[in-house]
C-alpha cells in the first residue's frame, strides 16, 4: 500500500518517440535512436520511475534488407503482427488531417521491470475500417513515403498521441519528445488552453504553461537532419487555424516549420546527448539553453550471456545498480578474456548460421554496424588497401565484420555498402570481410560483443552521441573511434580503448584521421592484442569499469530525473 501510494505521487512523464525498440521480433525501429527509446523505457521499468510511452504501430516496420553479390540492397517489407505482442485498447481518438476525421486506436504493451514495476506503450494505429484507404496506412511505415505522409503520421504522433493519453484517463506532468518527431503534441496542449480557431488569444503566459509541461531531447548537430515541411504543405495537412497558428506564433522560418524549432521554443530543458553535442547545440540554437545528458545503454539487454554470468559471480548487484559495474576492476584478467572467447564463439556460430562463412576464433576481429549513411564513412578503413594488407602481415592478421541498413533513399548511404563490398573483394586473399545483413537488434547484441575490437569513423561533428559503442564497453571491447559524440567524454587512451586522430575540432583532416587509423592500428593495437594480451585484457576490463558503469540507462534516467523531470520549471528559482 505504501509504496503504490510513492508511485502515485510521482509526475507522470509521457515519452513520445517516432521510433522504439521493443523487442527484437517487433520492426517497431530503425536503429539508434529506436533502441535508445527502448533502452531508455526499459531502465524507467526497472526503477519504477512513472512513465508511459508513445509511438506509431509500424505494422510493416522499417524494411528487411538483402545484399546482392555487388552489395547492392533490396528492400522488403519487414512484416510482423502486432496481435502477438500487444493487447487492443477500447478508446478511440480522432485526429484532423488534411480537413478528415483520422480514427485512431491505441495497442499496448507492457515492459516489466526487474522488480515488477510496468511501464505501459502505447502504439498509435490508424489502420480501421472507418478510415479512408490512404489514412488506413498512416502507421505502416517507419520513415516510409514523402514529406506529406511524414507529416501526417507526425500529426497521429504529437496531436493524437496527447489525445490518446487523455481518452484512457492518463494525468501527464512532462511530456519528453525524444527528437522533434512529436512536436506538435505542443500545439495540441495549446489547445487544451484555447481552441484552434481562437488561438490568436495566446498569450505569452499561455506559451509558458505548455512549456512548463515539455522537455526536448534533440539527436542530430546536422540542420539536414530535422524536419522541416513547407507552409503550404502544413496548411494543407492541419488546416488553415493551426496553420494561422503556428504563422501567428512565429514558428515559421524561412517559410517552413522546422520541427526542432517548434519543439526548442516549447521546451522547459532542452538537451543534447553527449558533452560535445550540447557544445555543437549551443553554436547551432544560441538563443535557447541547451544542455546535455550523455546517452546510455540498458546493461542487461546488452551484456552477452557470457559476461552476464561473469558479473553475476564477481558483482551481483550489478543489474539491480549498474554503478556496481565500478568494481569489475578487480575481476581477474584471465576471466575477462575467457568471457570474451566465449562471447566471440556465439558470434562466430551465429555468421556461420547466417552465411556459411567460417570465420577464425584467434584471429583478432574488427567490428563495424550501424546505420550505413554517408558519414559515418563505412569505408574509412579502406582508405589504402595496400596499406591494410602490409599491416596485417606486419603486426597480424585481421578478420573484419560490417553490419548496417541504408535509408532506402539514401543514395549515398548505399554506395557505402557497396564500396565495403569493393573493399571486400580486393582484400580477398588478405583480410576477410563480411558485410552480414539486416542488421537488428539480435544481430547487434552479437556483434557488439563478440569482436575483439569496436571501429567508429564518423565525420565530426556529426555523431551527437552514438550507442553501439557502449555497447561494446559494457561487453570489454574497446572502441577505436574518432573523437566524436560520446567518445569525446569515454576514451581514455590506452585505458577504455584509442583514438582516430587526436584531436575533437572540427577541422577536417582525413589524411590525418587515415593515417592514424593505421599508424595505431599496426604498431599499438594489433601487437598488444596477439603478443601482449594481459595488457589487451586490462583495456577491455578498464572499458567495463569506466563505461560500461556509467554509459548505462539506469544513470541516464537518474540525470533525466535530476535535471529535467523534477528540475523546477525555467524563470523558477
Ligand atoms: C545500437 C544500434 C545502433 C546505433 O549504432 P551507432 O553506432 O550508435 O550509430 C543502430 N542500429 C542498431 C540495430 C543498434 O542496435
Amino acid at each position: 500500500m505504501l509504496e503504490s501510494a510513492a508511485i502515485a505521487k510521482q509526475p507522470l512523464v509521457a515519452y513520445l518517440s517516432m521510433e522504439i525498440a521493443l523487442g527484437p521480433a517487433m520492426a517497431t525501429y530503425s536503429g539508434g535512436l529506436g533502441i535508445l527509446a527502448g533502452d531508455t523505457l526499459r531502465a524507467a521499468a526497472d526503477m519504477g520511475i512513472n512513465m508511459v510511452g508513445v509511438t506509431l504501430l509500424h505494422r510493416r516496420g522499417y524494411f528487411r534488407q538483402q545484399l546482392d553479390s555487388e552489395g547492392r540492397q533490396v528492400e522488403g517489407p519487414s512484416l510482423w503482427d502486432p496481435q502477438d505482442y500487444l493487447e487492443p485498447m477500447g478508446a478511440r481518438i480522432i485526429v484532423k488531417i488534411e480537413s478528415r476525421d483520422v480514427h485512431v486506436q491505441a495497442w499496448r504493451y507492457t515492459i516489466e521491470g526487474q522488480h515488477g514495476h510496468t511501464v505501459t506503450v502505447y502504439l498509435l494505429d490508424t489502420d480501421l475500417p472507418v478510415n479512408g484507404a490512404w489514412d488506413r496506412k498512416l502507421t505502416d511505415h517507419l520513415y516510409g513515403g514523402d514529406d506529406r505522409y511524414r507529416l501526417c503520421q507526425e500529426v497521429v504522433l504529437g496531436i493524437g498521441g496527447v489525445s490518446m493519453l487523455h481518452a484512457l484517463g492518463h494525468r501527464i506532468t512532462t511530456y519528453h519528445m525524444n527528437e522533434g518527431h512529436s512536436a506538435l503534441l505542443t500545439m495540441a496542449l495549446l489547445n487544451d488552453l484555447h481552441k484552434l480557431d481562437s488561438l490568436y488569444k495566446v498569450t505569452p503566459e499561455d506559451m509558458e504553461v505548455v512549456r512548463n509541461h515539455c522537455v526536448f531531447t534533440t539527436h542530430t548537430p546536422v540542420p539536414a537532419g530535422m524536419d522541416k515541411f513547407p507552409r503550404s504543405l502544413v496548411s494543407d495537412v492541419l488546416g488553415k487555424d493551426l496553420s494561422t497558428a503556428l504563422q501567428r506564433l512565429e514558428c515559421f522560418h524561412d517559410g517552413s516549420l522546422n520541427m526542432t524549432h517548434l519543439a526548442l521554443m516549447f521546451s522547459r530543458y532542452i538537451n543534447g546527448v553527449s558533452m560535445r553535442h550540447e557544445e555543437i547545440s549551443r553554436g547551432m540554437f544560441p538563443n535557447y539553453p541547451v544542455n546535455s545528458i550523455s546517452n546510455g545503454v540498458h546493461a542487461p539487454t546488452w551484456t552477452s550471456v557470457p559476461y552476464q554470468r561473469l558479473f553475476d559471480r564477481y558483482i551481483p548487484e550489478w543489474r539491480r545498480d549498474n554503478h556496481y559495474l565500478r568494481y569489475a576492476i578487480s575481476i581477474p584478467l584471465e576471466e575477462i578474456w575467457q568471457a570474451h572467447i566465449e562471447a566471440k564463439r556465439l558470434l562466430f556460430e551465429e555468421v556461420r548460421k547466417r552465411t556459411d562463412i567460417w570465420l577464425a576464433p584467434h584471429v583478432m576481429t574488427i567490428g563495424f554496424a550501424r546505420r550505413a549513411t554517408l558519414y559515418k564513412r563505412a569505408d574509412l578503413l579502406f582508405a589504402d588497401i595496400d596499406r591494410l594488407i602490409r599491416l596485417s602481415k606486419q603486426a597480424g592478421p585481421l578478420q573484419i565484420l560490417y553490419g548496417g541498413k541504408a535509408h532506402p533513399r539514401d543514395e549515398e548511404g548505399k554506395a557505402m555498402i557497396r564500396k565495403v563490398f569493393e573493399a571486400s573483394a580486393a582484400l580477398r586473399d588478405h583480410v576477410k570481410v563480411v558485410y552480414l545483413e539486416d542488421y537488428d537488434m539480435r544481430l547487434a547484441g552479437y556483434i557488439c560483443s563478440g569482436v575483439d575490437l569496436w571501429l567508429n569513423t564518423p565525420r565530426k561533428p556529426d555523431e551527437a552521441s552514438g550507442t553501439s559503442g557502449m555497447k561494446a564497453a559494457l561487453n570489454g571491447v574497446p572502441s577505436f573511434s574518432v573523437l566524436d559524440g560520446w567518445w569525446v567524454e569515454g576514451h581514455f587512451e590506452s585505458v577504455t580503448g584509442w583514438s582516430i586522430g587526436d584531436s575533437h575540432d572540427s577541422v577536417e583532416d582525413t589524411a590525418a584521421e587515415v593515417s592514424s587509423l593505421y599508424n595505431k592500428l599496426e604498431y599499438q593495437i594489433v601487437p598488444m592484442f596477439y603478443a601482449r594480451w594481459t595488457e589487451y585484457a586490462r583495456v577491455m576490463r578498464s572499458a567495463i569499469a569506466l563505461n560500461g558503469s556509467f554509459y548505462n540507462s539506469q544513470r541516464m534516467i537518474a540525470q533525466y530525473m535530476i535535471n529535467a523531470y523534477t528540475a523546477p520549471a525555467r524563470g523558477e528559482a
